[in-house]
């Protein structure tokens, strides 16, 4: 066909990040909060829809830096990490480097943008493999190194001295994606940013309650935030996302008493997959469990056919399916499910 002679040759072999709508009963697939925060519409009411955005978002900025103790000048903002990370590629290019499992947009942009894409496993532990990353980072010069911690899909942190060593031994911007931060019990790598000057972190309203917004977050040093800065979009994050931001990052408290629940849900539905024979869980620190079971495609559609979605892991992780830690009345039926289908 016409078109596809017409392709980059990057684009021929890109294959779109798949999210597609599966109708289901409880919907575990997407790491998305089940709880919702309707009351933070408010200042919804008062937008003159006829106007542009405010292209800086100052107003989010300022309140994402009085509560991360930052600059606004420190400060980014995104349609979503996806378009932040579109950003940084753009800006700094490849190779780009990350360890396997991991997000896949991190390789997806990367090839959309012609950049080099260099994948290097992780341990048996799912952490870090530092000789493998040392001597990646040595023979290929990544400008650019994708470290989520905690690593989706797989759940753990990586230990902070690994990351470390990594930063150090790297010429390139090493970037932290804490998207999943808020559901970890270690904390994050923030306090870094003053120390190295080849560090950014990202983080995300999407996991929190509010994936409807579009709303990611870049933090780093100023000069770093102002290069990247330069490839930004016009009016990239709209009027009403910006809105209701400025509402969630300013009640934060709010949030975090459902993060709360969604840590204690997690603790529960671990403990229901390690008592079924036959599954095991991945020890997590963020809002979803990784488990192996025999024959996961079967036990996925087995679920699914019963109203349960989750996430399949393909190749990437064989034998592994991902539940994203749902409201309780929501894991109770998965865990019921779930042990019916596999007849224990
Ligand atoms: N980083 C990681 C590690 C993720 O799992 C996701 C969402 N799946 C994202 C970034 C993207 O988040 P956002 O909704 O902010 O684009």
């Amino acid at each position: 066909m016409k078109i596809q002679r017409l392709l980059r040759k990057n684009i021929k072999t890109l294959k779109a990040y798949s999210a597609k709508e599966i109708p289901c009963r409880v919907k575990l697939d997407a790491n998305e909060s089940p709880y919702g925060f309707p009351s933070f519409l408010e200042p919804l009411k008062d937008i003159q829809t006829n106007q542009y955005p405010d292209p800086e978002a100052r107003e989010l900025r300022r309140a994402v830096a009085k509560r991360w103790r930052l600059r606004a000048g420190q400060i980014l903002t995104g349609n979503g990490s996806d378009e932040l990370i579109s950003y940084l590629i753009t800006t700094f290019g490849g190779p780009v480097l990350f360890p396997t499992p991991t997000f896949s947009m991190y390789g997806i942009t990367a090839q959309a943008l012609g950049e080099e894409r260099i994948a290097v496993p992780l341990d048996s532990a799912f952490d870090l493999d530092t000789e493998k990353m040392l001597n990646t980072i040595r023979k290929y010069r990544p400008k650019l190194i994708f470290l989520s911690s905690p690593n989706n899909p797989t759940g753990n942190c990586f230990s902070t001295g690994r990351i470390l060593k990594i930063i150090n031994a790297s010429r390139g911007i090493v970037v932290i994606d804490e998207a999943y931060q808020p559901f970890s019990s270690r904390r994050g790598m923030l306090k870094v940013l003053k120390d190295y000057e080849n560090v950014t972190i990202m983080r995300t309203l999407s996991k929190v309650g509010f994936a409807a917004l579009r709303v990611g977050l870049l933090l780093g040093r100023e000069d770093l935030i102002e290069a990247v800065n330069r490839v930004r979009l016009p009016f990239n994050v709209n009027t009403l996302s910006q809105a209701v931001a400025v509402e969630a990052i300013k009640n934060f408290g709010e949030i975090e008493k459902t993060l709360r629940i969604i840590c204690s849900e997690r603790g529960r539905l671990f403990d229901g997959l390690l008592s079924m024979e036959g599954i095991t869980p991945y020890p997590s620190e963020a809002n979803f469990i990784l488990f192996k079971v025999r024959n996961a495609p079967a036990v996925y559609r087995k679920l699914l056919s019963k109203g349960v979605l989750v996430r399949h892991m393909g190749t990437a992780l064989k034998d592994c399916l991902r539940v994203t830690v749902g409201r309780p009345e929501d894991n109770g039926v998965f865990l019921e499910t779930l042990s019916k289908v596999i007849g224990k």
